[in-house]
């Protein structure tokens, strides 16, 4: 009999046990097969040994910047959740941070001033440009840099003071946000201050500090997109006269595209990979992926013309550089750094990653919240306002409770670096699922805008918002690459309590020590998989009922998510036990496994936010947003299971996570209504869930207008009923009936008046002018 058909036969056998309801003969089984292991000399030479050398060959290869990208950053939260039983106190207890009193008068200041300035209509249809005041203010005030030590001339402000200044800006103009987000993100001040050399701190941060330089970094170019590791740019370290004396330097050449801020930059962050083949520096001839800042004015640099990313203005176009020479001192971090570029970008860009595009979607996806709201609560359709109407009220439902996980999750992420991680697998599912959010809310808001929403134009809010999306969707990692092989795949590795050190032995070098090393890891690996296997038994049947979880009106959640955390370790394990090293291939199945973790990751950004922001009336948005995420992970586990390419393998692994099928359901209608109905009459709860972004104090703003029209409609309301009511037309003749009062009159008539002004669209000439607008 073969070992497969055996296995099928025990395997059968326990099902059978199980199915019927015998479930000691089902232990009994389950055991049968360990007893041996027990026995320490037995296990590790019949057992350990051979499957230590098959693994270790069947392996597959990981390259040197594969590895590097795995390795980088920090595990955080993430490692939790797959342990199968998350410590809850460490969650709410970690990363206290706050904004301080300088931060916060900085937002309430300058930032304020500077999204009262911006006209984005202006800046995207006619100016292509932010205008020379603009960048002048941005220069002053120091917004390139944000991130920059106040010893060199920065704010030195906090990642969550950060994400602040880019979510108030982007509800303003995204032109201005990506300007801004960019020199305080993976670039030239970022690099330097990890990686720099004292001399090269001193010599650029001051000068990108107060914008004398303006920085820009290349990695892109026409043949390395997603796989910017495989960047075709080259240096060669060479001798080269210069002024009559011969001195070793680089020589480069590059081709790159999409480079923002690159049109107008003054320093050139760039990616290249070095060749020493005179072995000057070393004696390596490829020394790899290595990064140097360029001054753009340097001979043999050709800044090219703009893109167009969507119609917005901000400064984005290729550069390319031919047979440019380079000192050695140009390499970021001297020659010491040489060759460690890849290391340098992906320990980089969890920072960054945590911040930029979750603040930029969370201000897009706050503002697309405020604006439909507003307008679905003014505008009238069949003689009711629409927000009235269950299908919008579906909608906007969702939306409120979408933007509180979003608001959470930015949070929560930025306050972990706060704290000094840089979280790799957690900043990717930020950036990931917060843009996706952002397209699912934009959208939304667009629907329920109808019209209005459509016809550009000073007065339309929403629709460059809309027209940005696909560029957050792509870049700092596009998010098919993100969700198919970077959450799942890094996470896996990294944040698993045992896979990533049992890889690391297969590369050591003593092969008895690895073997001993293996043993001890797979011995602890198989009690924690054992009792993950149990306890999301369990779990399942009790939806985690009996589980450990803080005090809190939403303790039944924390206890669900103990549940799918159970479920996603028992799920990774046997997913590597039975699909091994082919399951990175297997792009579907590692997404869907990556949704689970970051729907864990949403729900507990949530939970934590919720039991900080000390809100209790907030509790629907946090219900709503808990509840949809432990549904979506459960939907990804279920699909998981269906999808794997062994069927019965796959039903029995949904017998353990799920032995008495779906357990969770969607938000109910009655508390997406009680969401829509909360945010679309003026309260508290609107109040803080728009908390962040520009609200304009002039009169002539469209926002203003929209504000005010819904507040006014709102107080209204009872008075239009009245009128209704009695059929009575708004008239002198009603306040000398005393149907209403004069006062009444009035507000009813600015209502009428206001709501009137908001629900106009811009009209042009048949030219597209503005005359006359
Ligand atoms: C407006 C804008 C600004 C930018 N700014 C900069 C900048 O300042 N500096 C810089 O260096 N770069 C910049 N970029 C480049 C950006 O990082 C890249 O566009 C991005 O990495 C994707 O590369 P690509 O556009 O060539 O898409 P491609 O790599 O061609 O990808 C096409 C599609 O294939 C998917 N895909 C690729 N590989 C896989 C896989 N293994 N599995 C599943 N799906 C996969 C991707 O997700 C994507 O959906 C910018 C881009 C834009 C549009």
């Amino acid at each position: 009999m073969t070992i497969r058909r055996f296995l099928f036969i025990y395997l059968g056998l326990v099902l059978i046990a199980l199915i019927t309801g015998y479930w000691l003969l089902c232990l009994i089984l389950l055991a049968l097969p360990i007893l041996p292991l027990l026995v320490h000399q037995w296990r590790r030479h019949y057992i350990i040994k051979p499957l230590f050398h098959q693994l270790q060959q069947s392996m597959p290869k990981i390259s040197t910047t594969e590895r590097e990208a795995l390795e980088a950053g920090t595990v955080g939260w993430d490692g939790q959740l797959f342990t199968g039983k998350p410590d809850w106190q460490q969650l709410l207890s970690n990363n206290q941070h706050a904004l301080s009193a300088e931060e916060r008068a900085f937002i309430d200041g300058p930032v304020n001033e500077l999204c009262a300035q911006l006209d984005d209509w202006q800046i995207s249809q006619y100016q292509h440009d932010l205008p020379p005041a603009i960048w002048a203010q941005l220069k002053q005030q120091g917004f390139f840099g944000l991130i920059i030590p106040e010893y060199y001339g920065g704010l030195d402000f906090s990642p969550l003071a950060h994400s602040h200044i880019v979510m108030k800006i982007a509800s303003r103009s995204i032109t201005a946000a990506v300007t801004v987000m960019v020199p305080n993100s993976l670039g030239p001040a970022e690099l330097l201050l990890h990686y720099g050399t004292q001399q090269q701190k001193d010599q650029y941060l001051p000068r990108l500090a107060n914008g004398d330089e303006i920085p820009c970094f290349a990695l892109t170019g026409p043949e390395a997109g997603s796989d910017a590791s495989n960047l075709p740019d080259t240096g060669i370290v060479c001798q080269h006269e210069v002024d009559g004396e011969k001195i070793i330097g680089i020589l480069l050449n590059w081709e790159k595209r999409y480079i923002t801020l690159g049109p107008v930059a003054t320093l050139l962050g760039l990616a290249f990979h070095l060749y020493d083949p005179d072995h000057l520096i070393g004696d390596q001839h490829d020394i790899g992926i290595t990064l140097a800042l360029i001054p753009t004015d340097t001979p043999g640099i050709t800044i090219g013309r703009r893109h167009s990313p969507m119609g917005m203005a901000f400064q984005n176009g290729p550069n390319w550089g031919k047979d440019v020479f380079i000192p050695l001192d140009y390499i970021i971090g001297g020659v010491e750094q040489a060759g460690k570029g890849w290391r340098m970008l992906m320990e980089s860009l969890a920072a960054g990653r945590s911040i930029s595009l979750p603040a930029l979607s969370t201000g897009a996806a706050k503002m697309a919240c405020q604006t439909t709201s507003a307008y679905a609560r003014i505008r009238e359709q069949f003689h009711q306002p629409i927000s009235h109407f269950e299908g919008i009220a579906d909608i906007i439902g969702r939306m409120a409770g979408l933007c509180y996980m979003s608001d959470a999750t930015r949070t929560v992420t930025a306050q972990a670096v706060c704290s000094g991680e840089k979280p790799a697998v957690l900043s990717a599912i930020a950036k990931y699922q917060l843009t996706e959010t952002m397209r699912q809310l934009v959208n939304d808001a667009m629907d329920i805008h109808g019209g209005k929403g459509i016809s550009l134009g000073p007065n339309n809010l929403l629709a460059r918002i809309y027209q940005a999306i696909p560029i957050s969707i792509t870049v700092e990692g596009a998010n098919i690459l993100t969700r198919n092989l970077i959450i799942f795949g890094q996470g896996s590795v990294r944040a698993h309590p045992y896979l990533n050190q049992e890889i690391a032995c297969f590369d050591l070098a003593d092969n008895e020590q690895a073997v001993t090393e293996f043993d001890r890891l797979v011995t602890a690996h198989s009690k924690y998989t054992l009792s993950n296997f149990g306890r999301c038994f369990i779990y399942a049947i009790t939806k985690g009922y009996f589980s450990k979880a803080p005090e809190s009106i939403l303790k039944r959640y924390y206890q669900q998510l103990n549940h799918l955390s159970a479920a996603l370790a028992v799920t990774t394990d046997f997913s590597l036990m039975t699909l091994g090293g082919s399951l990175k291939r297997k792009e579907s199945l590692s997404a869907r496994l990556g949704d689970v973790l970051s729907q864990l990751y949403l729900a507990s950004c949530t939970l934590r936010y919720f039991e900080h922001n000390q809100a209790d009336d907030d509790a629907i948005f946090a219900q709503w947003a808990v509840s949809n995420a432990i549904f979506n992970a459960q939907t990804a586990l279920l699909s998981f299971t269906d999808n794997l390419p062994n069927r019965v393998l796959g039903r029995l692994l949904r017998l353990i996570i799920f032995p008495l099928g779906q357990r969770y359901k969607k938000p109910d209608d009655k508390l997406t209504h009680a969401l829509s109905a909360k945010v679309t009459e003026p309260s508290d709860e609107r109040n803080r869930l728009i908390d962040g972004i520009f609200q304009p104090s002039d009169a002539n703003e469209p926002l203003y207008k929209l504000e005010r029209a819904f507040k006014l409609c709102s107080a209204a309301a009872p008075i239009e009923k009245r009128l209704k009511q009695a059929h009575s037309q708004l008239s002198e003749e009603a306040v000398q009936n005393g149907l209403i009062t004069g006062q009444e009159y009035q507000l009813v008539k600015q209502a009428r008046e206001a709501r009137r002004q908001v629900i106009e669209v811009d009209h042009f000439t048949a030219e597209l002018t503005e005359d006359g607008l």
